[in-house]
């Protein structure tokens, strides 16, 4: 799903990987497929985003020892590192909670 909003005029798409402002609307989308705003949290800490927070998109289809994709990050994880750190992340995951992670191996 694309979603899409104006500003200033041109149509903006969140997957522009910039820093935008949480809605009431935003809250309620279906984000990675969770109706309703399920599943819209950051990748890394988890955080469950409200109206008013930063929120950014971070492209990683496609990226090496990435295994599961593109994801949010919030205003407080953010960096230029994110993606480093989201792949330290996953490999955590993938060897420390191995039971819990066996079926996205
Ligand atoms: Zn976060």
């Amino acid at each position: 799903m694309l979603l899409l909003s104006m500003e200033g005029g041109e149509l903006m798409s969140f997957t522009d990987q910039k820093p935008f402002e949480v809605t009431e609307e935003h809250i309620h989308q279906a984000w990675s497929g969770g109706k309703d705003g399920k599943y819209f949290r950051c990748g890394l800490c988890g955080h469950k985003f409200k109206p008013g927070d930063m929120c950014r998109f971070v492209y990683m289809n496609s990226t090496p020892d990435s295994h599961f994709g593109n994801f949010m990050t919030c205003e407080a994880c953010d960096g230029p590192d994110i993606r480093e750190r989201r792949i330290a992340w996953e490999q955590e995951a993938r060897t420390r909670f191995w039971q819990m992670m066996r079926d996205y191996q």
